[in-house]
């Protein structure tokens, strides 16, 4: 066939999400899913009656969920954006502040960074990592574009601490400074409240991980009421509905149920320190996570190779063919069983 796109798409590389397959049931750890299910306040928001109200539009405002959100963190509803997943927020951002401009991100981080940058034609300088593959400030600093980051890093897990993130915000007045803090709840230090301070500052955060609600697409963007403007403007040229009537409702259950949240992420945490324990006693060198989950490589072992041994003995993990880290795995932290089958299928392996 004949290509119809235009050509300044022609060569968009799109992102490749983790795979999702359906021909046998896997240990599924390679797209940092939760292990648990949603809040069971989530269950009792979604009723019957809720349901039969899907023949109406949901609220654009997402007012509820916005103001439900600002409370828990000491904001007002001016300051919360809701994004379709927050990737849909880092999309916002890049066409509302990065299109036709420039920015500056990791070399190695998420992977849809790149993407976007793309396709909203942003002059994008990938910053390389240290040898210890954390991020040097330096490099953030005084850079007059704007500037992505996720804290904590991914595919590392590593995180920068907060002093580290308010000077890059500090030294970057005139430009906005985009904290993607996609994997916090796991032990990273969150910038959200350097907001009250810096009006240059957005730090978005998503419902998929540490709320189990990935399938849900729910994330969220604090940041001054300015910003949080100019991003809705986007969002009204392109998808004013954009948060379904029951996500709004599953968000609000999970963000009121603090108990049941915190009780997942402190398991999480308990389960990535037993991993790593395991995997460095069998020689792994895992990289210090903040995240839920962990990237580690063996000496001697092709990351591929490994991936694929995994696989075929039904426990998916996550590659990237990246060269600087292509023999790394990154591992999703779930419950102490499926480590377990992790480490046993490993220890068949290698
Ligand atoms: N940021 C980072 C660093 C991620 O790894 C992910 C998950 N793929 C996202 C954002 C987007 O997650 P979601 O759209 O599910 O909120």
């Amino acid at each position: 066939m004949k290509s119809f796109m235009v050509k300044r798409y022609e060569g968009l590389d799109a992102y490749t999400p983790g795979e999702q397959p359906r021909d046998m049931e896997y240990v599924k750890l390679n797209t940092n899913e939760s292990p648990f299910p949603p809040s069971p306040k989530v269950l009792e928001a979604i009723t019957g009656e809720e349901v039969e109200k899907l023949k109406l539009y949901s609220d654009p405002e997402g007012k509820d969920l916005r103001d439900a959100i600002a409370a828990h963190y000491g904001y007002k509803r001016e300051n919360v954006l809701l994004g379709n997943g927050s990737d849909e927020i880092l999309a916002f951002a890049f066409f509302a502040f990065c299109a036709g401009e420039k920015c500056i991100f990791p070399e190695i981080s998420y992977g849809f960074y790149p993407v976007y940058a793309e396709l909203v034609g942003t002059d994008a300088e990938k910053a390389p990592l240290c040898d210890d593959f954390s991020i040097d400030i330096n490099d953030y600093m005084n850079v007059g574009k704007t500037v992505i980051i996720a804290n904590p890093n991914a595919p590392t897990g590593m995180a920068l601490s907060r002093a580290d993130v308010e000077k890059i915000v500090a030294s970057n007045k005139d430009n906005v400074v985009l904290i993607d803090e996609a994997y916090v709840d796991f032990g990273g230090e969150s910038a959200v409240e350097l907001v009250h301070k810096y009006d240059n500052l957005i730090v978005c955060q998503t419902f998929s991980k540490s709320r189990s609600l990935a399938g849900a697409r729910l994330g969220f963007a604090i940041a001054h009421e300015g910003l949080i403007a100019d991003m809705n403007r986007i969002k009204y040229s392109y998808n004013p509905y954009n948060i379904n009537r029951l996500t709004l409702l599953a968000g609000k259950a999970s963000i009121e149920d603090d108990g049941y949240f915190r009780k997942n992420v402190q398991t999480i945490i308990e389960n990535r320190e037993y991993t790593v324990r395991e995997l460095e006693k069998r020689g792994f060198c895992v990289l210090p996570s903040s995240a839920n989950f962990v990237f580690a490589r063996k000496d001697g072992k092709n990351g591929e190779e490994l991936y694929l041994e995994l696989k075929k003995r039904g426990v998916l993990v996550r590659h990237f063919k990246k060269e600087r880290i292509k023999d790394f795995l990154r591992i999703t932290i779930g419950t102490r069983e499926q480590m377990d089958t992790l480490i046993s299928k490993l220890d068949e392996i290698i």
